[in-house]
């Protein structure tokens, strides 16, 4: 049915494609995804073979119980199925909406493989978690006994937020500390509202704040607070700070007005969704509405750039990537739903240079794939004299991120980074360096997905419990 839907959307847009502007196909598509969880998911739930081999479980980051819960839905016991889900996963409604499933979970499912399209496992989990919110089966976090250890916790996404959660719940002293004014990272100012509103985050930072977790927001660990500081106050301290310093585009006219990065223009958006008055958005900075918009990038994030411009009224909006579609980043979900919204990609496409100041138009130029490097992949090359000139009022720059120097901008140079900058940290215990200092998600492992960050939080958090379990060491006089 959801298959059926999806395509009777398609099909309108094809028909009258001159009378539709693109905020309405983007409308619609909100409107026909959001509608399909309350009526199907016990439908999608009994697609499931139960086979026996369940490989979107093991494909899950999380290892979640899906073929379990996905039965539980099927014979409408939608709250035991909650508890199943919620038991291995934090943050289960947060995943169902952002979750890359076509490479993770349902990219696996055995259904999708014999070629009958997979069972949407994202949306149910989605719809049984939306559910027991609802239905007021969500317990708050009620420690049965408090614990005097305490651990600070740097950066406030969803690794951060994870960790939180079960030490929080181990009745263990918590306080998380975060430079922006709300909780949630890249959940709150970087994923926009329209693949995971805003409000089910802010519910999950309002249930930790009721559960008895400290947050200390606007606070800058390294300027408002030294990170030794930090260590002096707690018992043992977590590094979640995520992967935040932008790559720049290079080329004549790089630095021109009009050139914006991703980050800017996401948190922007974000903002404004969360009713602050944004300077930079209402100047039309920050704001596509009627505007030539060129994206740079293939990830996801230049998927979430290229939508929201569709939602604020661009003129029109292309997506510039130097390889080609095959080898993009990006979910190729993502790229769908951009393509029926009305986003233009240009595969094997690069900025060479950018007329005007503010910006006019991009240099392009046109690439092939070359011989495999080392890694295995294919380099882009570029065809000499294919250059042409794309107009735009509006450029973002969406080319991946890197992690900040943190031993630099801390002052600690005992703190142990891998050649990237990530902070090291081993695989399994997530210690780092430093003695009682844990660090997790994207700061580890270089841009990654939501569902490792939770994963890594959850077992740091495990670690930090049996770091403060150990019985404290007293040095041989
Ligand atoms: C635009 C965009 C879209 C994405 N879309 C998806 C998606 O659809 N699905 C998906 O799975 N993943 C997505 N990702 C990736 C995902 O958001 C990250 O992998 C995940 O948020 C990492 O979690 P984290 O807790 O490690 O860090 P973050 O979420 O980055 O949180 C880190 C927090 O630390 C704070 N911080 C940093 N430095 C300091 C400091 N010195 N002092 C105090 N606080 C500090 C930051 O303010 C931030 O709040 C997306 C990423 C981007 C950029
Ligand atoms: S957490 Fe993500 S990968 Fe795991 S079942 Fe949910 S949507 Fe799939």
């Amino acid at each position: 049915m959801a298959q059926q839907k999806m395509l009777q959307f398609v099909r309108v847009a094809k028909e009258t494609p001159e009378k539709r502007e693109a905020g309405d196909r983007a409308k619609d598509f909100d409107e026909i995804y959001a509608e399909f969880a309350a009526e199907k998911a016990a439908e999608q739930a009994s697609r499931c073979s139960q086979c026996g081999v369940p490989f979107c479980q093991t494909h899950c980051p999380l290892h979640n119980n899906i073929p379990d819960w996905l039965r539980l839905t099927a014979e409408g016991r939608l709250e035991e199925a909650y508890a199943m889900s919620q038991a291995t996963n934090t943050f289960p409604e947060i995943c169902g909406r952002i979750c890359p499933q076509d490479r993770l979970c349902e990219g696996n499912c055995v259904i999708e493989q014999s070629g009958h399209g997979t069972v949407t496992i994202g949306a149910v989990e989605k719809y049984i978690t939306d559910t027991a919110w609802d239905e007021g089966w969500v317990p708050p976090i009620a420690p049965t006994q408090e614990r005097s250890e305490s651990v600070g916790i740097i950066g406030a996404g969803p690794g951060g937020l994870a960790a939180a959660d079960r030490l929080r719940r181990a009745g263990l002293q918590v306080t998380v500390y975060d430079r922006h004014d709300r909780a949630g990272g890249l959940l709150t100012y970087g994923i926009p509202g329209f693949k995971l509103e805003k409000d089910i985050v802010m519910r999950r930072v309002a249930q930790l704040e009721q559960g008895g977790v400290e947050f200390v927001l606007n606070c800058d660990v390294g300027t408002d607070i030294s990170f030794d500081a930090i260590r002096g106050k707690h018992d043992a301290v977590l590094i979640a700070t995520g992967v935040y310093k932008g790559r720049d585009l290079t080329g004549p006219g790089a630095g021109a007005q009009g050139i914006v990065a991703a980050l800017d223009y996401l948190t922007a958006s974000n903002r404004v969704s969360f009713g602050d008055e944004v300077p930079e958005y209402l100047s039309g900075e920050l704001n596509a509405e009627g505007k030539r918009v060129v994206v740079v990038g293939g990830g996801d994030t230049a998927m979430d750039c290229v939508r929201t411009a569709i939602r604020q009224g661009a003129v029109s909006v292309k997506c510039l990537y130097r390889r080609d579609r095959a080898n993009m980043p990006g979910s190729q979900r993502e790229v769908q739903n951009a393509e029926e919204e009305g986003v233009d990609f240009v595969w094997l496409s690069a900025p060479k240079g950018f007329a005007g100041d503010p910006v006019s138009s991009v240099m392009v130029q046109k690439m092939r794939l070359g011989p495999p490097d080392a890694t295995g992949r294919q380099s882009p090359e570029v065809i000499e004299g294919a250059d042409y000139a794309e107009p735009a009022d509006l450029v973002i720059k969406a080319l991946g991120f890197e992690p900040e120097d943190l031993p630099a901008m801390w002052g600690e140079d005992a703190l142990e980074v891998t050649r990237w900058g990530t902070v090291k940290a081993d695989f399994r215990s997530h210690e780092t360096s430093l003695p009682g200092v844990f660090a997790v998600g994207d700061i580890v492992r270089g841009a990654s997905l939501v569902v490792w960050a939770i994963r890594d939080g959850r077992e740091a958090a495990d670690s930090i419990l049996d770091f403060l379990a150990q019985p404290a060491q007293v040095a041989a006089e």
